[in-house]
């Protein structure tokens, strides 16, 4: 075992965490003892690999994150957070804004449709009432309130745009 923990013939200088496998010529794990793709002896033992990897990490601070069971060094975390409601504005596209009043709405619709019970036709009628004006109450401000002051300057800068 202590000849097994000393890596021989290990390439530090080799930056590449794949290796083309002598017997079927594709690409596989550097450091693990089997070719992934035809089970070829890479390495004498596992142990081995795994002594050979630790000596080829420990060579440059920058494989410090790398795995041995990878076939690349891992990339740098890339920021790809994207402003969707900027983006759509600049495309042109039509979003709802986030917006309370789609429950608002669903309230109306759960009166209106206490309303369609078979009770005595004044509470119907004042159960469709109320549902009715806290469903329109909903749309108003969803649709002509916060739609328009998240969007209002939709006709003086659409030039260069596709008019709807
Ligand atoms: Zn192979």
């Amino acid at each position: 075992m202590a000849a097994a923990s000393k890596p021989r013939y290990v390439d530090l200088t080799n930056p590449s965490l794949s290796v083309e496998c002598p017997r079927c010529g594709l690409l596989t794990a550097r450091f693990v003892d089997q070719c992934r793709n035809c089970g070829y002896k890479l390495w004498p033992s596992s142990v081995m690999a795994s002594a050979a990897f630790k000596a080829w990490r420990n060579a440059d601070p920058s494989r410090a994150e790398a795995s041995r069971f990878d076939m690349d060094l891992p990339q740098p975390p890339v920021d790809n957070t994207v402003d969707y409601a900027a983006r759509a504005h600049q495309l042109g596209i039509h979003l709802f804004p986030n917006s309370n009043y789609p429950f608002t709405i669903c309230l109306g619709i759960f009166f209106l449709g206490l309303a369609a019970i078979p009770f005595d036709s004044t509470v119907r009628i004042v159960l469709a009432v109320i549902g009715g004006l806290i469903f329109l109450f909903g749309v108003v401000g969803w649709v002509l309130v916060e739609d328009v002051r998240m969007f209002p300057s939709e006709s003086p800068s659409a030039q260069g745009e596709v008019e709807h």
